[in-house]
């Protein structure tokens, strides 16, 4: 079986600044991978490129065997490939409930939203998607707060909501851009419990983050970036006694 991600040699240079450089690896089915990898490592635009926000300067990427190279993010979540965004996607105003409900819509119709809902099938559509608000809310533990106004909640709750919005699409496979970046440690354990729950459910998880220990006890396989390029790739124990990551980034 072919595995569901396949990243080959993938580069994306910004004038002379090779930010990701002939990068390959490939995600099985409910695996979560890691990307790891100081500030200014490549690791974002590599979940940029992947995920069609940015495009590579060469390489390829195929997703359950087909060529998905260069495609934007709406048509990737159609595929099954979803990520989280920045906060600036939560709508701070509106309900739990209503962001999850909203992402879900402009995951898939970005720019179409008005016309999406005068379309016959809308009703049809939004029933589906009430039941799937309902379970996504549940899963993630979000169902108990889904009245309160995203703006209020806690940030670790708020990161919690960047992953049932992105869940709404049914993907195959979500990133997550440093998902436990300035959580506190109690909040990053509860991160660390929803991204295991996530990959219970069968969907696949490449995760990026600068935090080794964090990393090691989550991740099945970890890829350290350095200067854009693979420093090392395999399990957590090989990579973290590999003598050129903790040369170069263990014993900085
Ligand atoms: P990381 O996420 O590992 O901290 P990034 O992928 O954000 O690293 O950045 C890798 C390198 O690429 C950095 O030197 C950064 O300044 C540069 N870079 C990222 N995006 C751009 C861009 N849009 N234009 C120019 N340089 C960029
Ligand atoms: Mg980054």
């Amino acid at each position: 079986m072919s595995p569901l991600l396949e990243v080959h040699k993938l580069s994306r240079f910004f004038g002379g600044l090779r930010a990701v450089n002939d990068l390959s690896f490939t995600v099985s089915s409910g695996e979560i991978f890691g990307i790891i990898g100081p500030n200014g490592a490549g690791k974002s635009t590599a979940v940029n490129l992947v995920s069609g926000v940015t495009k590579p300067t060469s390489g390829k990427v195929r997703f359950q065997g087909t060529d998905v190279t260069g495609q934007p993010p709406h048509k990737l979540v159609q595929y099954g490939l979803a990520r989280t965004f920045q906060s600036t996607t939560v709508f701070g105003n509106c309900t739990v409930e209503e962001n999850c409900r909203r992402g879900s819509y402009l995951a898939r119709y970005p720019g179409f939203f008005h016309s999406f809902f005068s379309t016959s099938k809308a009703g049809e559509m939004r029933q589906a998607s009430d039941s799937r608000v309902a379970e996504v809310l549940e899963w993630l533990d979000l169902h108990r707060v889904r009245n309160v106004r995203a703006a209020d909640l806690p940030y670790g709750a708020q990161k919690t909501l960047g992953m049932a919005i992105s869940l709404m699409a049914w993907p195959k496979l979500l990133m997550l851009d440093e998902p436990v970046a300035g959580l506190s440690a109690a909040e990053a354990d509860n991160v660390r419990d929803t991204i295991r729950k996530i990959r219970a459910e069968g969907i696949s998880v490449v995760v990026i983050d600068h935090n080794m220990r964090f990393m090691a006890g989550l991740c099945d396989r970890i890829l350290v970036l350095h200067h854009g390029q693979e420093l090392a790739h395999g399990l957590p124990q090989d990579v973290l006694s590999d003598p050129n990551v903790i040369e170069a980034y263990l014993g900085r």
